[in-house]
């Protein structure tokens, strides 16, 4: 049946992949963004759909709408775009979860909260289970964003216990793929950019560190198959890739499947950056029955191509 859609930060990486699926499926989409990080060319294609709604607006001031279904994911997402204004990226987080999660009330529609895996901060367990409460510092230079999605997840739970909102918390770990913002500091946006132009790959420490990259197409399903479960399953669950890499082997990898010339330099590595990363994903795997199918080798390919055509 067809549903009407709202997606917040509909413009980004992971919204205009999103708005594309939920509209591929038959349902109605407005997508709401302030283009803070957001670009027109990533839903540019999709104006065109008689279905397909943009509206210009800030998470942080109420919005009307009448619809079945709200996933929130407006918050700038890499650190150099959310540390560039920390102030407003905890307003984004918390009010635009009280925006979002008052409407939802108010016309019971169901809703989706983009979390992250930086609600474990630099984390003590590992791999990291839903049931981990995180190893946060409150007042670093994550924390605007670290600190603001954990209000949030509070705000949704309370908003649910309280109130009945029907709610959805999902934990998204490292994602990557075509739509990445070429200049937002991410390390697959920033290793890639500087491999296709025989730069410097810039290594953050000694590249020892772990991360666990998911490709965006696996990612999108998993928050439509969340959103899609019965109401009493509120989460929080993990989406995410479960295999592991050092930063020094994505480097290795990127430099290999471009045929670049770069050399890898070692940069100091910015405070409070976690060790490790990886999700435990039994929940997802139980619940959802989702996992990712697409390998790192495949998905930066398919990056690299995106990367390619947007430099020339
Ligand atoms: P992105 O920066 O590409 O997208 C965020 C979008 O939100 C942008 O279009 C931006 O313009 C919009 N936005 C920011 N502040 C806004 C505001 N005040 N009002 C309206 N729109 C606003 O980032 P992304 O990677 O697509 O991330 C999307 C969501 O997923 C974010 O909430 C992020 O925290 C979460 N997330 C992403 C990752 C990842 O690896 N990509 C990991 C964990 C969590
Ligand atoms: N990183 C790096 N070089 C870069 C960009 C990032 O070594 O040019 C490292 C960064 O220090 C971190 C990891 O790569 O350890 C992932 O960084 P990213 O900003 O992509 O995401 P997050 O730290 O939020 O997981």
């Amino acid at each position: 049946m067809k549903k009407r859609i709202l997606v917040t930060g509909g413009a980004g990486f992971l919204g205009s992949h999103l708005c594309e699926k939920l509209l591929n499926e038959g349902n109605d989409v407005v997508c709401l963004d302030n283009f803070f990080t957001g670009q027109k060319e990533n839903i540019v294609h999709l104006l065109r759909n008689p279905y397909f709604e943009f509206v210009r607006h800030d998470v942080i001031m109420p919005y009307m709408i009448e619809v079945d279904e709200i996933y929130n994911l407006a918050c700038p997402a890499s650190p150099i775009h959310y540390q560039y204004n920390g102030i407003k990226t905890i307003k984004t987080s918390v009010m635009g979860a009280i925006n979002m999660l008052g409407l939802a009330k108010r016309i019971k529609a169901k809703i989706l909260q983009a979390s992250t895996s930086e609600v474990y901060g630099d984390p003590t367990v590992h791999p990291q289970t839903e049931n981990y409460w995180g190893n946060v510092n409150p007042i670093g230079i994550r924390a605007c964003y670290d600190e603001g999605k954990r209000c949030a997840e509070a705000l949704f739970m309370n908003y649910h216990n309280q109130n009945d909102v029907r709610i959805k918390i999902m934990r998204i770990f490292n994602t990557y793929g075509p739509r990445m913002h070429p200049k937002d500091g991410r390390v697959v946006s920033n290793f890639i950019m500087q491999a296709l132009k025989d730069e410097d790959i810039t290594i953050y420490g000694d590249g020892n560190q772990s991360r666990s990259f998911c490709y965006v197409d696996d990612l999108i399903d998993g928050m439509v198959k969340l959103m899609n479960t019965d109401d009493f399953f509120i989460g929080p669950v993990n989406i995410g890739n479960p295999i592991e890499f050092k930063i020094i082997e994505l480097a290795q990898l990127i430099i290999k499947l471009t045929g670049s010339k770069s050399k890898i330099v070692k940069l100091p590595l910015p405070q409070d950056d976690p060790l490790q990363r990886k999700p435990d994903i039994d929940i997802a795997r139980k619940v959802l029955k989702w996992e990712p199918k697409v390998n790192l080798e495949q998905g930066l390919i398919n990056t690299i191509n995106y990367f390619k055509n947007i430099i020339q």
